[in-house]
C-alpha cells in the first residue's frame, strides 16, 4: 500500500489539527503558518496528489470542496470576501502533493499575488 500523504495522517487524527468541518468527502483544518487571520485547507479524503491528476470522475468533488469552502466561509464571518486557491507543482509553489484548497480571508488581499 502506498504511504499516507500527510493530509491523510490528519485525516486519520495521526497528526494533529484544528479541524474546523469534515464529512464523508472532505475535511478542513487551519493551516499551521496562517497567512492571514482565517487560513483553512480544505482537502479531499481521496489522495489526489495535484489538480494535474483530477478526472472526470472528481468533478462533483472539486465542485464539493467550493461548497465546502463557501460554507466555511460563512461560519468564520468571512461577510467582506476571501480567496481561495489551489497552488499546483513547483511553480505554483505547491508544497504538499495532497490535493488542497486554500481558503484565505479575515484582512484585505493583495492582487497579484508574488
Ligand atoms: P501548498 O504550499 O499549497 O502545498 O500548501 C501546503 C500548506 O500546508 C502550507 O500552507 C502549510 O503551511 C500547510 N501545512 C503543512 N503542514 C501542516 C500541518 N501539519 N497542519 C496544518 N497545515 C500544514
Amino acid at each position: 500500500m502506498a504511504e499516507k500523504t500527510l493530509f491523510q495522517k490528519i485525516a486519520d487524527g495521526e497528526i494533529p489539527s484544528d479541524m474546523v468541518y469534515q464529512d464523508a468527502h472532505c475535511i478542513a483544518f487551519r493551516d499551521i503558518q496562517p497567512q492571514a487571520p482565517v487560513h483553512i485547507l480544505i482537502v479531499p479524503r481521496k489522495p489526489i496528489p495535484s489538480l494535474d491528476d483530477l478526472t472526470a470522475e472528481d468533478q462533483d468533488l472539486v465542485g464539493h470542496l467550493f461548497l465546502c469552502a463557501r460554507q466555511i466561509a460563512a461560519a468564520e464571518g468571512l461577510s467582506r470576501g476571501y480567496r481561495t486557491v489551489f497552488n499546483c507543482g513547483e511553480h505554483g509553489q505547491q508544497t504538499v502533493p495532497h490535493l488542497h484548497l486554500h481558503l484565505i480571508g479575515g484582512r484585505p488581499l493583495r492582487w497579484p499575488p508574488g
